[in-house]
């Protein structure tokens, strides 16, 4: 390994020096809460997508200070739309324990870093490599790929024990002294920019007559994936209920909830089997809030994938009772608002959209809404 290990390093480096992208938390990469905050969201989400919302998050918490003394709600908002909700809650807790464990400062001592909520292997890595430059290793998907495919790793390293273990020995070896922060993010710009998942680039490579998957005349032959993912296709159906004054109930979600914890909605629930989507909407009513609406009309759906689940979202409408008197039961809290004030709450990617359809319906003139 020492020869091609040198030989790796030495390519990748000089490749990385000529052709890294101008990403703005590079800018702040001596800083760990920025690296922190930029390796949470760079999970299951593209650099592209995060950019925006990173810049507006450091805008609102530029300190770990900040962050552990906002509301959660705010934190929430601040997170809409980029999915996997416990991301940011995990961000807050996290920041609210090195304020009171550490005076604010992100330790640099891996088992401090590895005991915060929502740190594993792979981020604490990232955090000690990059903003304090420690011989740490990291595998993100990326990284997976590069090494797979460098040293022709055999194994599914989703699913065997020992190919990860394989591949975080490689990833930790390659690491030249003194340059871990360089070399971790000259790998994930490797697999993002040229060693792509579909279409590897390897005539650009810098490290092509290292590879070994290359020279097998197969790079797309590793990671050695097996597993075909299972899908779960999903019917859910929000209500819009309003009142009297034309205001709209949201719910929030409770923040115990595994999908969107914390995040306001519009009463749903997921239909059951042999129920109607009609009947669907009036029990998401019923166990958001208690109450028991009228007729209700249907306006649209759309469709959205999170994680592995599938699903089309149904939307209806419905008028309170004169007397409606909601209680919480299957929801945190709710309030009433205007429809121009729902926007100000911290609301799941698939809610805005239903809300957008509404929207559309409404301006068209088929749908008396406003
Ligand atoms: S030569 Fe091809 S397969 Fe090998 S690391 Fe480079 S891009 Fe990836």
């Amino acid at each position: 390994m020492s020869e091609k290990k040198g030989e790796f390093a030495h390519a990748l480096l000089a490749w990385y020096e000529r052709n890294k992208r101008d990403l703005p938390w590079r800018r702040r990469q001596h800083d760990p809460y920025a690296v922190w905050v930029s390796e949470i969201m760079l999970q299951q989400t593209t650099v592209a997508a995060v950019i925006p919302f990173y810049d507006r998050w450091m805008a609102r918490f530029p300190t770990v200070e900040v962050l552990a003394h906002a509301p959660l709600d705010d934190v929430l908002k601040h997170w809409a739309g980029l999915g996997y909700y416990a991301r940011a809650r995990n961000l807050h807790r996290g920041a609210q324990e090195v304020m009171a464990k550490y005076g604010g400062r992100v330790p640099s001592d891996p088992a401090q870093l590895l005991a915060l909520p929502g740190i594993g292997r792979y981020t604490a890595g990232a955090i000690l490599s990059i903003a304090f430059n420690q011989e740490a290793p990291i595998l993100d998907a990326n990284v997976i790929r590069v090494l797979s495919r460098v040293y022709a790793v055999t194994g599914d390293p989703k699913t065997s024990a020992a190919t990860q273990a394989e591949l975080w020995r490689l990833a930790e070896e390659a690491i030249p002294g003194g340059r871990a922060g360089d070399f971790n993010q000259a790998m994930m710009e490797l697999g993002a920019l040229v060693c792509t998942a579909a279409a590897p680039r390897c005539s650009s490579c810098p490290v092509e007559s290292l590879c070994a998957a290359k020279a097998l005349g197969e790079p797309t032959a590793y990671p050695q994936f097996q597993g075909v993912k299972t899908w779960l296709d999903v019917e859910d159906v929000s209500i819009v209920i309003r009142d009297g004054q034309r205001r709209v109930l949201l719910a929030q979600r409770p923040p115990e909830a595994s999908l969107w914890g914390g995040l306001w909605e519009l009463p749903r629930a997921t239909r059951q089997e042999g129920e109607t989507l009609p009947q669907c909407a009036a029990r998401a009513a019923c166990e958001a809030v208690g109450l028991a609406v009228g007729p209700v009309t249907p306006f649209g759906s759309i469709k959205h994938v999170v994680a592995n689940r599938r699903i089309t979202l149904h939307g209806f409408t419905a008028d309170a009772p004169p007397d409606a008197a909601p209680v919480a039961v299957g929801c945190a809290r709710f309030v009433w608002e205007p429809p121009d004030s729902l926007k100000h709450y911290a609301l799941a990617t698939p809610q805005v959209r239903l809300l957008e359809k509404l929207a559309q319906e409404a301006v068209q003139g088929r749908l008396d809404f406003g």
